[in-house]
């Protein structure tokens, strides 16, 4: 009996010791759930350290942010994100401890803002505050005050709003180049190529057309940023680069690697474009909840057109894609896709059980039936 008692406190005793060190691994669950996760999982996490070129597709709600790290070395950023502290937060957050390199100078060699709504210039009065600019690149829309100054008339090109206000006043303050994309405003070096395909006109009824759609040509590989380009856009692309039966239009609009216009929405990716442009990967930038962004409808044409890769901001958090010198593109993510990943708790729960089970059952001397 004392023999018994005297076993049965060692194994509380062990209980005590294997439930704290289980309940320690709390704080660097994180870390767990990332080395699992990409172990399970290494199609979204292959390694991008070999990339020269690396597109940060930045997880800041309903709102586009990428950052790209150019194979010069030099950097761009494709809008800033939303209106509101989170959003910000995050793309400042995200640039600061994963964009840059520690000790690098944190500057933004080309600034694209698509176009004016709030969800593309919401970061843009802080990103001007927190780095340095060389040269922005805006669409063809003016405040009021503009318009009355440079005699514009157009009410299409008339953006009123205190976001695009604050993002217009914060450009002016910046000692920085400023350019309103054209389809002329390609930037060429010698091994990769940046370019403007649309806008095609300089007004627009809706404030998404005003978007540029500019292609990426690194190693082979390209990669088409849309801002929020709707249907019309994409269907003047077509038209213009349709002339030889479909084969001109594949030539030039097939990517590889498609920003999805408009966070998904069923106003763009038309199955034609879809299929013109038929990439192997298309990212989403979207919070999944509002407006409905995305779209069934876009996430059918994907799928029914065979893009074969769909990564959303939603679901897999930051994404970053790599192109290296030899054309082979990785992908690395924050996260992985809700439902297959592994979390800390149900491990612990797991390994607990487990645990538990095997530190009061080892040793234990069965009653022996007679028989
Ligand atoms: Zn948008």
């Amino acid at each position: 009996m004392e023999k018994e008692k005297k076993s049965l406190l060692i194994r509380i005793v062990i209980a005590i010791i294997f439930m704290g060190l289980l309940f320690s691994t709390y704080f660097i669950r994180d870390e767990i759930e990332l080395f699992l996760n990409s172990m399970f999982y290494p199609e979204v996490s292959s390694n991008i350290s070999s990339s020269n070129l690396k597109i940060h597709f930045i997880d800041v709600g309903n709102a586009d942010a990428i950052a790209i790290e150019l194979p010069n070395g030099e950097h761009m950023l494709i809008d800033s994100g939303d209106n509101n502290n989170t959003s910000r937060n995050a793309l400042i957050n995200y640039l600061d401890n994963n964009f840059f390199d520690t000790g690098e100078e944190k500057v933004f060699d080309y600034f694209v803002l698509t176009h004016g709504d709030a969800d593309h210039v919401g970061g843009a009065a802080l990103v001007f505050e927190t780095y340095e600019i060389e040269k922005c690149y805006r669409s063809r829309q003016y405040t009021p005050e503009e318009a009355a100054e440079l005699g514009i008339t157009t009410s299409n090109q008339i953006f009123s709003g205190p976001v695009f206000g604050n993002f217009i006043s914060a450009l002016e303050k910046e000692n920085c180049e400023v350019e309103f994309f054209t389809v002329n405003s390609d930037i060429n070096f010698n091994d990769f190529d940046i370019n403007f395909i649309a806008p095609l006109q300089t007004n627009f009824s809706k404030s998404n057309n005003y978007s540029p759609v500019i292609i990426l040509t690194y190693a082979g590989v390209k990669t088409m940023f849309t801002g929020d380009a709707e249907k019309d856009v994409e269907e003047d692309l077509l038209d213009l680069y349709s002339d030889y039966s479909g084969e001109y239009a594949k030539s030039v609009l097939d990517v590889d690697i498609l920003k999805v216009g408009h966070h998904g929405s069923d106003s763009s990716s038309t199955a034609p474009f879809i299929r013109a442009t038929s990439p192997d990967y298309a990212v989403i930038c979207t919070d999944g909840k509002e407006y409905g962004h995305p779209s069934e409808t876009t996430l059918n044409t994907l799928q029914t057109n065979g893009v074969k890769n769909v990564y959303r901001t939603d679901l897999n958090g930051n994404i970053v894609i790599g192109v290296n010198s030899s054309g082979n593109i990785a992908v690395s993510m924050g996260t992985y896709t809700k439902g297959f990943q592994i979390e800390w708790y149900q491990l612990a729960i797991l390994v607990g059980v487990v645990g538990l089970t095997i530190i009061f059952s080892v040793g234990v001397k069965k009653k022996k039936s007679k028989r």
